[in-house]
């Protein structure tokens, strides 16, 4: 298993403590532009702000619940 690190603090990233992060920058030429990023949680925190991170948990949290709901239903349906 290959090892990854933090491109902001180098410290080394673990499943749940890892956020991947797709950039595009523009303008951009064709020699770049696009960026495949790996952040830890509080860098990655602090590099999209906290009111973006607040909404996205918030995001990530209802979406966990609908799954949850959505395999509740599937259990009582059977
Ligand atoms: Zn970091």
């Amino acid at each position: 298993m290959t090892k990854t690190f933090c491109n902001k603090c180098g410290k080394e990233l673990k499943y749940s403590d890892h956020r991947k992060v797709e950039l595009t920058v523009r303008p951009y030429t064709t020699y770049g532009g696009r960026f495949n990023l790996d952040y830890c949680e509080s860098c990655f925190k602090e590099f999209i702000g906290e009111e973006e991170y607040n909404a996205m948990i918030q995001r990530e949290a209802e979406h966990k619940k609908r799954v949850e709901e959505r395999k509740k239903e599937k259990e009582l349906a059977q």
